[in-house]
């Protein structure tokens, strides 16, 4: 089993809710433990792209799942959730990222693990402080 960290955002629709229903699927999900999660904050959108605000948390995962299957797995929860890729950093009803998986690395066309944007975004930076504080 390993420990990863999920970074959650949503900015469209409800968005309370969107962030239940995903760790609540995220929990259900076989194969993962939801260990813990962040604070849930309000922050800005980032990219250029004028929409609403986003919420932001960071959850703390124990899983068997590989990295690659469990982007699949954040991928279907995004899609229940009615995530639509269309603008790029456009708003989303549903973000799940991989921040880190143990202490893998991986550079693959679809999955850089660490994420490469952690030390750019306070809003995930926010949540992990949060969680390695109380560690
Ligand atoms: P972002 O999360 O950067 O705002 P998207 O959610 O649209 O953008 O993701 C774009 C692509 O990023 C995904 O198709 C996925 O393959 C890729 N990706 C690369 N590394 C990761 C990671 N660590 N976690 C999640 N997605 C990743
Ligand atoms: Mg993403």
């Amino acid at each position: 089993m390993t420990i990863c960290y999920i970074g959650i955002g949503s900015n469209l629709g409800d968005r309370h809710k969107n962030i239940g229903k995903a760790i609540q699927s995220l929990g259900s999900t076989k194969g993962i433990i939801l260990k813990r999660t962040s604070s849930i904050y309000e922050t800005e959108p980032m990219g250029g792209v004028p929409q609403g605000k986003f919420l932001n948390g960071v959850l703390e995962i124990e899983t068997d799942i590989r990295p690659k299957e469990l982007l699949g797995v954040l991928n279907a929860i995004e899609e229940s959730l009615g995530r639509k890729r269309t603008v790029k950093n456009g708003p989303r009803t549903m973000d799940l990222d991989i921040l880190y998986y143990g202490d893998e690395i991986i550079a693959e066309d679809n999955l850089v693990v660490p994420h490469p944007k952690i030390e750019q975004r306070e809003f995930v930076l926010k949540g992990l402080r949060e969680l390695k504080r109380a560690e």
